[in-house]
């Protein structure tokens, strides 16, 4: 069996249209998009993901502005400044790039972005109305994976899936979504001590670990649909996921390629949110 490769880049692409025409709409309703980006410090691979997010907001029409701060910024005047966009009505979304520098608490930003802006989909606010069922932002990779199966025809419905890996902007939130989807859902995590037994009970098998090579060959289901969301450097400083690609063709059934697979989406799934983010303050004021 060769696998079908998902093409994240494809799919992006039509998606990225469909946005665009969104957008159109809501600006000739008075509502332009905007989303605005926090980034502390000047890490290159922060400033390169951010590069991604301006590209997939700018070419569907979304007002797109970095604010940029040094790395000894505090967390008090990181807090002020969200403060500050949560009153701003020209910015619909705030991002704050994470990792932040060491004195300021990730958990305290996070709570601090109104879960009417938090298009990252990381309040718990909007985790919880995730896991209740609930209109929210969804975490960008978690949909943008769900978005994909759902535009290959995949239905989830009554299968086993298997999710390697269980932080809380991607593993938990992948899980959550697929149970929403009526998929039979088992988290594996470091601590898991038979690990190739589980993924290869998987019909959907999602590895987000951040280790290449974690899933080879044999660690997977004939037929299975593989979802590989790891972003890892191999020793020649290529950018590789967590699943043996080469290997995994010849078992699976479905298989995302790094780089051109989840990493697309999850930028896709950025800007949509930022669209609906405007859209939501049509409703408010009952102008739609
Ligand atoms: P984290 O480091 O926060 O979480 C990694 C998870 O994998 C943890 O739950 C950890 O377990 C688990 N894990 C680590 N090693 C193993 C192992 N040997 N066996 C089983 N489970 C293991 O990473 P993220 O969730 O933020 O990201 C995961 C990967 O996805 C990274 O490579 C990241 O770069 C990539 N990523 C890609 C995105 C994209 O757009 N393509 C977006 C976001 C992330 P434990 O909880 O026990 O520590």
């Amino acid at each position: 069996m060769t696998a079908e490769i998902i093409s994240g880049t494809e799919i992006a692409k039509q998606t990225r249209a469909r946005l665009a025409e969104e957008v159109k709409e809501l600006k000739e309703k008075g509502v332009h998009p905007g989303l605005v980006i926090i980034l502390v410090g000047d890490s290159p691979a922060s400033l390169s993901y951010i590069k991604g997010k301006q590209k997939a907001s700018e070419e569907i029409g979304v007002h797109f502005k970095l604010e940029r701060f040094p790395e000894s910024m505090t967390e008090e005047e990181l807090l002020k400044v969200i403060g500050s966009y949560n009153e701003n009505p020209v910015f619909h979304g705030i991002l704050v790039q994470l990792p932040l520098p060491a004195q300021i608490s990730e958990t305290a930003v996070i709570e601090k972005i109104s879960p009417e802006k938090d298009v990252d989909g990381f309040h718990p606010v909007n985790l919880g109305r995730m896991l209740t069922g609930q209109k929210a932002f969804l975490s960008c990779t978690p949909a943008g994976i769900l978005e994909m199966l759902r535009i290959k025809g995949i239905d989830p419905s009554g299968k086993h899936a298997v999710v390697v890996g269980r932080s809380n902007i991607v593993g938990k939130p992948a899980g959550q979504l697929l149970l929403r989807e009526n998929a039979t859902v088992t988290y594996c995590h470091s601590k898991t001590g038979n690990l190739s037994e589980i993924t290869k009970q998987a019909d959907i098998l999602i590895a987000a670990a951040g280790k290449e090579n974690l899933i080879t060959g044999k660690d997977i289901k004939p037929g299975a649909v593989v979802i590989d969301v790891g972003m890892n450097r191999n020793s020649q400083g290529k950018l590789c996921g967590d699943v043996a690609f080469d290997e995994a063709m010849e078992v699976a059934s479905f298989l995302t390629p790094v780089p051109g697979g989840v990493g697309p989406m999850t930028i896709t799934m950025l800007a949509q949110n930022t669209v609906e983010a405007a859209r939501n303050t049509l409703l408010e004021t009952g102008s739609q």
